[in-house]
């Protein structure tokens, strides 16, 4: 990214946040021992990084907020200590200060004097709004959604729910009446071809032929007046089903097809209506867990967003995120470490503090934080310019995490010499017999 110099932070601004920092790491260090073990380099790598991004006081008021800021701080005192110590190469420096950056201007986001000029650059952030813009645009999207939602359907579904359609994911995320989040839920008369045949590939669905126009032809022309009037650019790559927090409550939507898929499941021919209610289910799920409870500390940027989907995933078996569990079962497997373990004893997954605090422990506040940097497959793809996909690669994406856990210096010496071997990291065993299924 273009370098950008900070020169609206005034010293005593600075001054402010370096004391409210002591006082989090101090309050930190008996949730995570590493941040008392090297508090010093910590120190050393604070100043800059509360400088050059011009970070505010309040940012160290969020305590998820302030670990991440911890591990990069770690991070950033650990290459100042080195460029002093002694030769270093230049590549690696380069490529670490730039990881450093990027990193804290993804975290700092909200509470940067720099926001802006950050939003800016970051096509995964959304831009900040003044009230009244805000205001504006949430009446404006409020209305597009009035009158795109189909109420019809978005009934049905509410009466399933209340039949106890999702009771089975309530209970597995210990969710009862008084720990519940309020959330709407919309069904909306749109879908574009994309998603639809997409869907028909992966899970086999399809809808009778001659029907076929019709439904398209209903739900395409909408999805035009959702584009141009919310301005989502690139409507194609629309999802069957997503959650938004609208005025601080979160409104999970659901495409038509997928409120058909459950309603009216006559109306498709391939595959089986179980699997096509199954799926449709699945996805309903998933999208309720979003609407409780979310790993993702900050407003607009990626940060969390593996575990959150990776969360999602553990109670609505959606499919997409694949990669996300692949690396759970890795991760576990090098580090004794397991995510779902953890997701699936506390209340709604548990907070992000309490998990990045649990992975830090576990694995190391490095880990804690690259695992909050990394990015599922399905983003990985996505153009544009975007801080978190730069991040992502930097550490190697998902297996590239994988494989720096299993370098590092606590677990190398650990692992099992078969697993060790599958990931191309010991040459001294003979290749794993695979006779045995
Ligand atoms: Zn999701």
């Amino acid at each position: 990214m273009p370098e950008i110099i900070n020169t609206t932070n005034p010293e005593s601004l600075s001054q402010n946040s370096s004391e409210k920092l002591k006082h989090r790491l101090d309050a930190l260090s008996s949730t995570i021992p590493e941040i008392a073990e090297t508090r010093e380099i910590i120190e050393k790598g604070s100043q800059s990084l509360i400088e050059d991004f011009g970070l505010e006081a309040e940012m160290f008021d969020d305590e998820v907020l302030s670990m991440f800021f911890t591990a990069i701080a770690q991070r950033n005192g650990l290459l100042l200590q080195q460029l002093e110590s002694g030769p270093i190469d230049e590549e690696v420096a380069k490529g670490e200060k730039e990881f450093i950056h990027d990193a804290m201007a993804l975290v700092g986001m909200d509470y940067s004097s720099l926001s802006n000029e950050l939003r800016a650059i970051d096509d995964g952030a959304t831009a900040e709004l003044s009230d009244v813009e805000q205001r504006e645009k949430n009446q404006k999207e409020q209305m597009i959604y009035e009158s795109l939602t189909n109420v019809r359907l978005t009934e049905k579904i509410k009466g399933k729910i209340n039949s106890g359609l999702l009771d089975s994911v309530k209970a597995m995320m210990k969710i009862d009446t008084d720990n519940e989040d309020q959330y709407d839920i919309r069904v909306l008369d749109v879908c574009n071809m994309q998603t639809l045949s997409a869907m028909e590939t992966i899970n086999g669905f399809g809808i009778i032929d001659s029907k076929l126009d019709v439904y398209v032809q209903d739900i395409s022309k909408n999805i035009e007046l959702y584009e141009q009037e919310l301005g989502q650019e690139n409507y194609n790559d629309m999802a069957p089903a997503w959650s938004e927090g609208i005025n601080g409550k979160k409104t999970i939507f659901l495409t038509k097809i997928l409120a058909d898929m459950m309603v009216s499941p006559e109306l498709f021919v391939k595959g089986s209506r179980r699997g096509n209610y199954n799926i449709a289910v699945e996805a309903l799920k998933h999208e309720y867990v979003h609407a409780q409870g979310d790993l993702m500390p900050t407003s607009g940027t990626m940060v969390n967003l593996f575990l959150e989907e990776f969360r999602a995933g553990t109670y609505g078996n959606f499919g997409e995120y694949y990669d996300c569990k692949a690396i759970e079962y890795f991760l576990k497997t090098a580090s004794g470490f397991s995510l779902k373990e953890f997701i699936e004893t506390n209340p709604k997954g548990g907070g992000p503090s309490a998990l990045f605090a649990e992975i830090s422990n576990k694995i190391g506040l490095q880990a804690a934080m690259e695992i909050g940097l990394i990015l599922p497959e399905a983003y990985q793809k996505k153009s544009g310019n975007n801080i978190c996909k730069r991040t992502s690669e930097y550490i190697g994406n998902d297996m590239g995490y994988i494989r720096r856990i299993c370098k590092s210096p606590r677990f190398k010496d650990k692992l099992d010499p078969t697993f060790a071997w599958y990931m191309g990291l010991t040459k001294e065993i003979e290749k794993p017999s695979i006779e045995k299924q």
